[in-house]
């Protein structure tokens, strides 16, 4: 335990330059009642300091800057991940629309074969083969009902989509060969 003065509190002496000098001043100048000269603000100062309260601003900025880094690539990292889950996002919706294409596709032959045979001009049932030929134009009109007729009593359907509309489509354009 120190006995003297001197020893419990040590004096510190130190050489500055005008400029640090005039800051010294200033301090003093803005608290009198505390200050009540250069050195006291200089104590204060280096007493805060050693407590830790005094934050050095070159190591602070230091931090600031680091931190800043640190969130830019935070966010870098985010951006990227978004980019990358968009991507196979789009991957993934390419890969679904197979499926759909697919199911546009009728799942047997009959739905897309149509029933009149364009080269012999004349109904040829999808189901049986059954022909249905015309000599004259009234003929082909009594040849759609009897198309109809056969589906319904041989085949207990009616018409599906593709006949119904060929069969309304459909117009004369000549006899059966
Ligand atoms: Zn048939």
């Amino acid at each position: 335990m120190p006995n003297n003065y001197n020893e419990r509190h040590p004096p510190v002496s130190f050489r500055t330059i005008p400029k640090i000098m005039k800051f010294l001043e200033k301090e003093m100048q803005k608290k009198p009642e505390i200050f009540f000269s250069v050195h006291d603000v200089a104590r204060d100062i280096v007493e805060r300091m050693a407590k830790g309260d005094l934050i050095d601003k070159k190591s602070d900025l230091a931090l600031r800057s680091q931190e800043l880094k640190n969130r830019k690539t935070e966010l870098e990292i985010e951006m990227l991940t978004q980019r990358l889950a968009f991507r196979s996002g789009l991957a993934s919706a390419s890969v679904k629309l197979k499926p759909i294409t697919i199911n546009q596709i009728p799942e047997n032959n009959e739905n897309i074969r149509s029933p009149y045979d364009e080269s012999n001009k004349r109904l040829q049932c999808i189901e049986c083969g059954c022909l249905f030929g015309w000599k004259n134009k009234d003929e082909y009109v009594e040849k759609m009902g009897e198309l109809k007729q056969h589906l319904m009593l041989k085949h207990d359907r009616q018409f599906n989509a593709l006949e119904r509309e060929v069969i309304d489509n459909l117009t004369y354009e000549g006899d059966s060969t």
